[in-house]
């Protein structure tokens, strides 16, 4: 099972690909991860990514590229893979096909922008676990009340101004995969806007798990 994740930040891409990992064993594959802990490993890739990141742009294409190619030659790979941020371009796109790797399904989540600005302003990370939580009003999962707010961590592009621009830069240069992947019939949709245990009745028939 080889499927891409595409949709703007915020959407769940993540927590959906954790749920499709623990019902398949298929590999969760985050550029956004891997470009994170090259950042904090300040190798040199992390150093030519970090300032891009922090301006929630897109790190440019040759960098993530090969990235994600290193990544899908591992050998957990094999069974198969979720990408999870990637592709974000049509040359990314491009560069995938290129490459020979043929992909069974791209899932499109679906939600509107109020909807990811509400989650993405609210979204801390915790220090000492890496699990996510939502400190907005009815935000979920809701941090438990043991934790201080300096146990929790607030992604640099998690911040206002940020999450602007990267809405903006998923408008102008990822929305034009859905056309892409529409056109050679592999898209599928679905609402993002649901939680997860709705999203999994409409989703796990899509994918036959
Ligand atoms: P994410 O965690 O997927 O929101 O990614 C965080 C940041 O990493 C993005 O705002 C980009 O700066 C960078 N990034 C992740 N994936 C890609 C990609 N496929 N192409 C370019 N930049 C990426």
């Amino acid at each position: 099972m080889r499927l891409i994740f595409l949709g703007p930040p915020g959407a769940g891409k993540g927590t959906v690909a954790h749920h499709v990992t623990q019902k398949t064993g298929v590999v969760q594959i985050s550029t956004g991860d891997l470009l994170r802990e090259a950042v904090k490993n300040g190798t040199e890739l992390g150093k030519k990514a970090k300032s891009y990141m922090d301006a929630g742009e897109l790190v440019p294409d040759a960098l993530v590229i090969g990235l994600l190619k290193d990544r899908i030659a591992r050998s957990d790979c094999a069974r198969g893979f979720i990408l999870d941020g990637f592709p974000r371009t049509i040359p990314q796109a491009e560069a995938l096909e290129a490459a020979g790797v043929q992909i069974d399904k791209v899932i499109n989540f679906r939600i509107k922008d109020e909807v990811v600005i509400r989650r993405l302003s609210g979204r801390r990370i915790h220090k000492k676990t890496g699990r996510i939580y939502n400190v907005n009003p009815g935000g979920y999962p809701a941090p438990t009340s043991d934790m201080k707010p300096e146990d929790l961590l607030q992604r640099d592009d998690d911040k206002p101004e940020a999450i602007a621009n990267r809405l903006e830069v998923y408008r102008r240069q990822t929305e034009p995969l859905i056309s892409f992947y529409a056109s050679r019939k592999l898209l599928a949709d679905i609402d993002a806007a649901k939680d997860m245990a709705e999203i999994a009745v409409e989703l796990d028939p899509i994918l036959g798990i």
